[in-house]
């Protein structure tokens, strides 16, 4: 596979969108019918308490999970699937890598292997995936460690680095991908908070430079700051949803506002 960068500029088009989305695993229903959509250079925030379909909506957005019923459409190209309900799977796997290398996930545990230097990291799935020319994703690699801010630690392995460290490395790892965009999943959760904010400053600046991300995160000042449009989740819905000024500012239902002072 060649590796083309995405270079379609259309704003109107989303990248990713999902709609009437169901989801469960065995008996429970964990998602029940969400949809949602991220314009180009949008960034949408996630948020709600623990066990709410957070994750699970985001792994289903980039088909690391299947999903029951609804769609997945990736720039306006939907999902192929197969079989139905708990049996239904994506058709075309040339499809599903082309939509999972698109949206580069950053975990809460960031994920890196302890085996390889940060460079090697950084490098290994452009590389072994995508078969990009090793020293162009060389040179990219090392732009993307300067650019969170490490680019002093190439060569040490993960064990050495901080955990604010270590996931500015797995962002640097999600960029080189050169996706379309960023998905997030509690990026800062498993940081102390004097670590926490390196992070988010990384993520602040990645939001003002245009990406398109969906960022789930219990951090709520980064979700108002960074975010167009912000999504409460409850229970497998989406109780309230709008601009963040509003989401943050004027709660409209009660779920949210116990939610929202609850987290405070
Ligand atoms: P959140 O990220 O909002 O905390 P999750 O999406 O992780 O929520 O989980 C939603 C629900 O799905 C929870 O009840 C969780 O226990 C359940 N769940 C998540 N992953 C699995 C899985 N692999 N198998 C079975 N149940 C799961
Ligand atoms: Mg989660």
């Amino acid at each position: 596979m060649k590796f083309v960068p995405d270079q379609t500029q259309e704003t109107d088009v989303s990248v990713i969108e999902v709609r009437d989305l169901h989801k469960a695993y065995g008996e429970l229903e964990v998602l029940k019918g969400v949809s949602l959509s991220a314009r180009r250079g949008e960034v949408i925030s996630l948020i709600g308490s623990s066990g709410s379909g957070k994750s699970t909506l985001l792994r289903c957005c980039n088909l690391l999970e299947d999903s029951q019923r609804g769609e997945i459409l990736f720039k306006g190209e939907a999902v192929h699937w197969k079989g139905s309900g708990l049996h239904r799977h994506p058709a075309d796997k040339h499809q599903v890598i082309r939509i999972r290398t698109n949206l580069s996930m950053v975990f809460q545990q960031f994920n890196l292997w302890s085996h390889l230097t940060i460079l090697q990291n950084v490098m290994e799935a452009p590389v072994t995936v995508l078969r990009r020319d090793r020293e162009e994703v060389e040179a990219a690699a090392r732009k993307y460690l300067d650019k969170v801010g490490i680019g002093d630690k190439c060569d040490v392995y993960p064990a050495q680095l901080s955990g604010g460290q270590q996931q500015r490395a797995a962002i640097a790892r999600a960029l080189c991908m050169e996706p379309t965009a960023l998905l997030f999943d509690e990026p800062t959760s498993a940081l102390d908070p004097e670590l926490e904010q390196e992070v988010v400053k990384v993520i602040k600046a990645l939001a003002e430079e245009g990406r398109t991300m969906i960022i789930v995160t219990h951090d709520m000042r980064l979700a108002a700051d960074v975010s167009d449009h912000a999504i409460f989740l409850h229970m497998g819905r989406i109780e309230e949803e709008g601009p963040p000024d509003q989401v943050f500012g004027t709660p409209k239902t009660e779920r949210l506002q116990q939610f929202l002072s609850a987290t405070v």
